[in-house]
């Protein structure tokens, strides 16, 4: 079927109003009406080729709400009219060591991402700034009642991203975790760590956002500009979460560690960033990665929110295509609040 999207045809383009095909269902597919779906960092690095080339046009969106309308002969795992969401990936082998332990990110064979990959079909994703999308079962997520439409979008990227490395790092009662970066992973990360019970920090790169550090959970807000306060917190935290899509310098950050800290980039820049090995065998720190989180962890995910009565801080826009273009501009200049979600009703 053709579906109306909003895409970028060109490298460094402006959004524009698009046809996308979607393919027929297959016997385990779900068809689902997109209500909502969410504007991440990625999409724009993705759309301005910042991490190699793409293949256009594009439809990003990987933060997807909304209603199944119609499913597969196969299906068992979701049915009419429930409420799901779609993540980062469609699909994986399903088959290799790591999907079979349900981290089908880092599927072997490689995960299908939600747009600009190619799945089994040979076709190109396309992802969910769009009216519909067809994703087989298992990459479905059921959403909480409790969780509106909108308010569970951003969760399926930005609320698994930050979640997944908080829970495996072991947030909770007793430890300090930071949180670098204070845009949509960074306030997800903010109140999640809370809710799971450890004491939380926000390193940001501006005094603006202070007040909502504290409502969203955290004790205290540092100004990483002021250069005192590497000084002041050296050795103060056990994991420290890094949200910022942009180069920094890691040895500083790295001294605000705890021996056996940890230091989890999030965040993907362009730029390779560089480190000075001392910074890790002076106190036994480590310096790691994390992506996205399983389907199994998702869920996990959205019923801790939905019991915690978390979310994200969200702005709803309609589906114009120079709203879609001013968000952007204002996700690059820090200037979000702190998700901007894409309203499909409004697209025709
Ligand atoms: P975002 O909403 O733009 O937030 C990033 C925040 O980083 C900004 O709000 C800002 O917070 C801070 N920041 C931005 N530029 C900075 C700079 N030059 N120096 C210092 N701080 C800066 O982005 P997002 O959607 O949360 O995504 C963040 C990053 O995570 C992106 O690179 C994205 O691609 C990546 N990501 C990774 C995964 C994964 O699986 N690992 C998943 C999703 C996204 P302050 O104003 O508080 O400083
Ligand atoms: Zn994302």
């Amino acid at each position: 079927m053709q579906v109306h999207a909003r895409g970028v045809t060109k490298e460094g383009g402006s959004f524009e109003e698009l046809m996308i095909e979607r393919r027929d269902l297959q016997p385990k597919d779900v068809l689902i009406e997109i209500k909502y779906c969410g504007i991440c960092h990625s999409d724009i690095h993705t759309v301005k080729s910042e991490w190699g080339e793409v293949d256009f046009p594009l439809v990003p969106g990987h933060e997807i709400a909304g209603i199944v309308v119609d499913t597969g002969s196969e299906v068992t795992k979701h049915k009419k009219d429930d409420r799901v969401g779609v993540g980062c990936m469609v699909d994986s082998c399903q088959e290799c060591v790591n999907c079979k332990n349900d981290e089908e990110q880092f599927c072997k064979k490689g995960m299908t991402g939600t747009y600009g990959a190619t799945d089994k079909y040979g076709e190109k994703t396309q992802g969910g700034y769009s009216k519909y999308i067809v994703v087989q079962e298992d990459f479905v997520l059921s959403i909480p009642d409790s969780i509106p439409l909108d308010v569970a979008a951003p969760l399926l990227c930005a609320g698994i991203t930050t979640y997944s490395p908080l829970h495996h790092w072991n947030a909770g009662p007793g430890k300090k975790v930071a949180v670098l970066g204070l845009g949509g992973l960074g306030h997800m990360a903010v109140k999640i760590a809370s809710a799971m019970g450890a004491e939380v920090t926000v390193l940001s790169h501006s005094d603006d956002k202070k007040e909502d550090s504290m409502k969203f959970g955290a004790t205290h807000h540092l100004n990483t500009k002021n250069d005192t306060v590497f000084e002041e917190y050296n050795e103060t935290f056990d994991l420290i979460i890094n949200t910022v899509g942009a180069k920094l310098d890691i040895d500083q950050y790295l001294g605000l560690l705890k021996v056996n800290g940890t230091l989890v980039n999030l965040g993907v820049p362009s730029d390779k960033m560089e480190l000075n090995v001392f910074s890790l065998i002076g106190r036994r720190r480590s310096y790691a990665g994390s992506l996205i989180g399983g389907i199994k962890e998702t869920q996990e995910m959205l019923e801790f929110c939905a019991k915690h009565d978390i979310g994200p801080e969200i702005e709803v826009i309609s589906a114009d295509t120079d709203k879609i273009d001013e968000a952007y501009e204002r996700v690059i200049n820090s200037d979000v609040r702190y998700r901007f979600v894409i309203d499909m009703d409004t697209m025709k």
